[in-house]
């Protein structure tokens, strides 16, 4: 993968991941609120939700969070809810392969099983790890990420809601337990639902 930034100490991830924001700024909100965030975020930030890195290019963990946190100044309510909601929009946006790991009858906890394994396709830090704690719940932590951010643990829990919607069936609930950029020891998730 190129390189977009060296010195990057807190993490990086895919510019792919980053540049989703972009799309879904423009599906929910058009295309002049599109140029408004552009008008907003960075230079080096506006050149890569622009088109300017190659999507396979991984770029500094920074760039996910302003990308984030600016459209949620811009067009949320500043509670980082609409942070949530472009999590979500993320899982549905390239759903071919986790529509397909469902009606294969993969179950909850082997999905997130994979989607843990799959984590440093998205994310050069940290990890995603998940524990069986009954037969409807799975318990996950984000682990080891060297900067936390409110608006990436945000962005998981909106994906996760986003792509166990497309798992036939009761509804997944997701709650946060804890979170270190809110200053818990840990960044832990529960899902629960009904078989
Ligand atoms: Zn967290």
């Amino acid at each position: 993968m190129a390189e977009f930034d060296r010195a990057a100490t807190g993490g990086r991830v895919a510019a792919a991941a980053v540049r989703v924001r972009r799309a879904f700024v423009e599906e929910r909100f058009g295309a002049a609120a599109v140029e408004r965030y552009l008008g907003a975020v960075s230079p080096q930030l506006r050149s890569l939700l622009g088109g300017a890195v190659d999507p396979d290019a991984w770029v500094d963990f920074r760039w996910f969070v302003e990308a984030n946190v600016q459209l949620d100044t811009l067009f949320g309510d500043g509670d980082l809810a609409l942070v949530r909601d472009a999590g979500h929009f993320a899982a549905l946006h390239n759903a071919g392969v986790w529509r397909s790991m469902f009606e294969k009858g993969v179950d909850p906890p082997k999905f997130v099983e994979i989607a843990g394994g799959l984590w440093h396709k998205h994310y050069d830090s940290g990890a995603l790890v998940r524990t069986v704690v009954a037969p409807e719940v799975v318990h996950m932590e984000i682990r080891s990420m060297p900067r936390p951010h409110r608006a990436h643990c945000l962005s998981v829990v909106g994906w996760i809601e986003g792509v166990f919607e497309l798992r036939p069936g009761a509804t997944i609930i997701v709650d946060e337990l804890s979170c270190r950029a809110s200053g818990g020891a840990t960044c832990e998730l529960r899902l629960g639902w009904a078989s």
